[in-house]
């Protein structure tokens, strides 16, 4: 066979393997899609270079200076993408505030209103990172508030960028929003969060960028309220113990709850209850912000008090009220001579339960994820994820979280970001909302439970 007829067979053949029955659709990108991963790609440096500006501002929660540099510094790449932005000081809860930043999208006739995107971020740091600077080394990068979550911040701006280039922005509608406080809240959160929560009120979906990691994205994440437990009892000598007019005194009690508590409602999926502190005895006095106290007491007596400050995690806000109220039926079966009372929430993280639509917001990144070469996404284990501030808006809207950077070492002095991962999480969210945004009325229906 000459060779250019064994050449032309070889190349019918590849040819032939080339044009075998094409993937599901969503798992290849789409020309548009394919332009907003070369955006991505080719802002890599200038994103790096955004989160170096924004490390080296340091911005521990309660340097109010630094959260609002770190706000400022943001707010200008928002606007020169055409958002409105406004700085809400957050003073009367002791806080630095809060950026929030809106753009609308293209209305068309004939068609349905754009997709309405919430997207959520945080400036503060745990860590003050007083002194420190962003140090680059190969594709790794330390510094305060590198991946948790400055970087995220800068993927979010990133995928505004990205979109933006293709012109894909004015297909959605979306309202930015990054507090100031998320590593230390300011109380109560009813003023604290009401930005976050109208902002949500008039969205139909909530992205948070919160760190990632290749192959899962947050669905869920267990809510958390704390309790106090009070005891009061008979003060008696310890000779009485256990009879008729000593009781058992307050030490007994707290045991006999706290076993209760325990024997009732140990092994319930996803709800742990935890008593974190105990001060009992005599005399005591404890602090429930600053979650220390003193006790005194003696062996020779049946003791009067016992305080018990513990937390409650739970994966749905059904979970926590039936948790509560066992709870609150074992502490009303007070033993003989002493009485109980138990308060909840002083400090209160809602939950945000696995719902189907925010199963279905993970179907379409992990669909987002494959097309771009990338790993597929599953969603997380809500036993290993905290609360965070999506949790806030989650009983309003469906969700996904976990969009940001990969990293290392978050809240302590050795944190540090995988820097490869900013182009990638862009593209990903990128094509995610590109794909959100494409059908609205399709993306809504997907979203309505049936
Ligand atoms: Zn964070």
């Amino acid at each position: 066979m000459p060779n250019s007829i064994r050449y032309f067979v070889l190349g019918a053949a590849a040819a032939l393997l080339v044009a075998r029955p094409a993937p599901a659709p969503a798992q290849t990108l789409a020309r548009t899609e394919q332009r907003i991963r070369d955006a991505a790609a080719a802002d890599a440096q200038a994103a790096i270079s955004l989160l170096e500006r924004a490390v080296n501002i340091n911005s521990g929660t309660m340097n109010e200076t630094g959260v609002e540099a770190v706000g400022m510094l943001f707010a200008a790449e928002l606007r020169a993408l055409g958002f409105r932005t406004s700085w809400l000081s957050q003073a009367s809860v002791n806080r630095a505030g809060h950026l929030v930043a809106e753009r609308a999208g293209r209305r068309r006739r004939g068609r349905a209103a754009p997709i309405r995107l919430l997207l959520i971020g945080h400036l503060d740091t745990v860590f003050e990172g007083e002194g420190q600077q962003f140090v680059r080394s190969d594709s790794t990068a330390s510094g305060a508030g590198s991946s948790d979550m400055k970087g995220g911040d800068v993927v979010l701006v990133q995928t505004l960028k990205a979109l933006a280039s293709v012109g894909a922005l004015d297909d959605m509608d979306v309202i930015v929003v990054l507090t100031g406080d998320e590593e230390s809240m300011g109380e109560p959160a009813s003023i604290s969060r009401d930005d976050m929560v109208r902002a949500a009120r008039r969205s139909d979906i909530v992205l948070s960028f919160e760190g990632g990691d290749d192959s899962t994205a947050v669905v869920a994440r267990r809510g958390s309220s704390d309790w106090v437990l009070t005891v009061t009892a008979r003060q008696y000598h310890s000779s009485g113990m256990f009879g008729e007019r000593a009781g058992y005194g307050a030490i007994y009690e707290a045991a006999r709850i706290l076993n209760d508590f325990r024997a009732a409602l140990e092994g319930q999926p996803y709800l742990t209850f935890s008593p974190g502190v105990m001060l009992s005895g005599e005399k005591v006095s404890y602090d429930t912000t600053m979650m220390t106290g003193t006790a005194s007491g003696k062996t020779n007596i049946v003791p009067p008090t016992a305080v018990v400050h513990g937390d409650l995690r739970f994966i749905t806000a059904g979970q926590m009220d039936s948790a509560r109220a066992v709870m609150r039926g074992i502490v009303s079966r007070s033993l003989r001579g002493t009485s109980a009372t138990i308060q909840f929430g002083e400090s209160y993280y809602p939950a945000m339960a696995p719902t189907p639509a925010n199963y279905a917001l993970l179907a379409v990144y992990d669909s987002a994820s494959r097309a771009l070469g990338y790993a597929p996404v599953a969603g997380n284990d809500p036993a290993r994820r905290g609360a965070g501030d999506i949790s806030f808006v989650a009983p309003i809207l469906p969700g996904l979280d976990g969009l940001g950077v990969f990293g290392r070492g978050a809240h302590s002095p050795s944190e540090s970001v995988d820097l490869t991962s900013l182009p990638k999480q862009t593209a990903r969210a990128a094509v995610l909302m590109y794909r959100l945004a494409r059908d609205p009325a399709k993306t809504r229906r997907m979203l309505t439970p049936r």
